[in-house]
């Protein structure tokens, strides 16, 4: 069977940090086993759901590198959840319940009291058919939960019932199906909760793997007790860690924090961020590699940390200096050419710029400075400005190369008696204007003799 994963998010604002985890687990875990991805919108929220979000997603999605085999939402499917709710009804494991939430919470306090867990009693199974049309004729609508199976004959006799997977991040795990109330699956309004629609959906569009965050372990439980109750079999099922802010907040898609959008405007390289969002929170080492093929090859679920994990974004920048430092011309290309750096110039610049800067759109930076000249007007002290005024006179003649800048010092040393930080220093700040950046033997040539003499202070 082809392995088949699916990544689905609610479109209910733009996916962050953790939620392209959860997508590259899938990814990965599919590129390693020559798997399908599919893209499902749980859209079954129509009010909060927009498709300038689903559009969004994908366009991160690509961003990253991911490139689903399939896309579907949830909204389409209406008409399969309702055949599924009727096949529940019809096994009697869906019942109608009318409690309202003052009710239920009022109930879930005497149970604790009496120091019963706090789940949902059944008392809804007990309604009479009159009963149920009372309550109908005041006006009160239906809430549909299924029942769990986790009793023998009689449904107020549950017993502990362990529900077991091995899963694929963190081995084994077992629920107790008796700690739980049973869940609504249908709300009074006829709205879906999530946890029907996408076990439906995971048995029709055949997901062989089910890999998403721990905070499901739970509806894991559930889930695969429904499985079973529509007659299919459970897939796998694999849950990673979550990230959290580095103060500990949890990431949320509503208030945008570290969202993929927002780190992708910030000039980082989506291989950063893959990178960082995989390897964090595991026992493998957090390094940058360029290409998906090579984060499939350091990828192992197993590996992953079971708490919960703190993501410092200052640690993407690390990792993309060593991208771009590593990152070849064709690579960086057309990027370079649409901040207008192109010409004969664009490689020898890039190679000499590549290891001196954070982000990529900085090249442009780099490049008006070798283009231009210094941004702002050096201000040199006499002394100095009468050493590299000297120094000026003493520039070698074209044609220049990458040994020019040694000839051009040596000669300028054996004038002036200078050498060292004294030498090299007052003769970076007239180039470039700052006093760090590329190494002078790289940009000296870039430079040209015209353009050095026109650095002349
Ligand atoms: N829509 C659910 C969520 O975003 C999907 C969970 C799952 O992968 O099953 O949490």
């Amino acid at each position: 069977m082809t392995v088949t994963v699916r990544f689905a998010p609610s479109p209910t604002g733009h996916i962050h940090i953790g939620n392209a985890r959860t997508a590259l687990f899938n990814w990965l875990f599919a590129m390693k086993n020559n798997g399908r991805f599919i893209q499902r919108f749980d859209d079954t929220d129509v009010l909060r759901s927009k498709q300038e979000y689903a559009d969004a997603i994908l366009y991160d999605l690509h961003w990253l590198g991911i490139f689903p085999d399939a896309t579907d939402y949830q909204s389409r499917r209406f008409g399969v959840y309702d055949a599924a709710v009727e096949k529940l009804k019809a096994a009697g494991l869906l019942y109608a319940c009318y409690e309202t939430p003052e009710e239920l919470e009022l109930r879930r306090k005497v149970r604790l009291s009496r120091k019963l867990p706090p789940v949902y009693g059944r008392e809804a199974l007990k309604l009479t058919g009159e009963e149920r049309e009372a309550l109908e004729a005041q006006g009160r609508k239906p809430h549909w939960r299924f029942l769990l199976p986790n009793f023998r004959e009689n449904p107020f006799e549950t017993e502990r019932t362990e529900i077991r997977w091995t899963d694929v991040v963190r081995g084994e795990e077992t629920v107790d199906l008796a700690s739980l109330s049973d869940p609504v699956l249908v709300r009074e309004d006829g709205t879906y909760l999530y946890t029907l629609p996408s076990v439906v959906d995971d048995i029709d569009m055949g997901v062989t793997h089910i890999i998403r965050g721990d905070d499901h372990v739970t509806n894991t439980g559930v889930q695969i007790a429904l499985f079973q109750a529509l007659g299919a079999e459970a897939p796998a099922f694999g849950h990673h860690n979550l990230l959290t802010t580095s103060s500990g907040e949890g990431l949320s898609k509503r208030t945008g924090a570290l969202s993929i959008g927002g780190l992708r405007e910030s000039g980082l390289e989506p291989m950063a961020v893959a990178c960082l969002a995989v390897l964090i929170g595991t026992s493998e080492n957090v390094v940058a590699v360029p290409k998906m093929s090579e984060l499939a090859a350091l990828f192992e679920p197993t590996a992953t940390s079971k708490s919960a994990s703190k993501f410092d974004p200052a640690d993407l920048v690390v990792l993309n200096r060593s991208l771009l430092h590593n990152m070849p011309f064709a690579e960086a290309q057309d990027r370079l050419s649409a901040l207008g750096v192109s010409g004969e110039r664009a490689e020898p610049f890039w190679l000499a710029v590549r290891g001196n800067i954070e982000k990529l759109p900085e090249a442009a930076n780099w490049w008006r400075v070798v283009t231009q000249g210094p941004q702002e007007s050096v201000d040199l002290p006499e002394n100095d400005r009468s050493f590299v005024s000297e120094a000026f006179d003493l520039l070698p003649p074209e044609p220049w190369d990458g040994t020019t800048w040694k000839t051009w010092t040596n000669a300028v040393k054996d004038a002036t008696g200078r050498k060292g930080k004294a030498l090299f220093m007052p003769l970076r700040l007239s180039l470039t204007g700052l006093a760090s950046g590329p190494e002078l033997a790289d940009l000296l040539p870039l430079l040209g003799r015209e353009g050095t003499l026109a650095r002349r202070p």
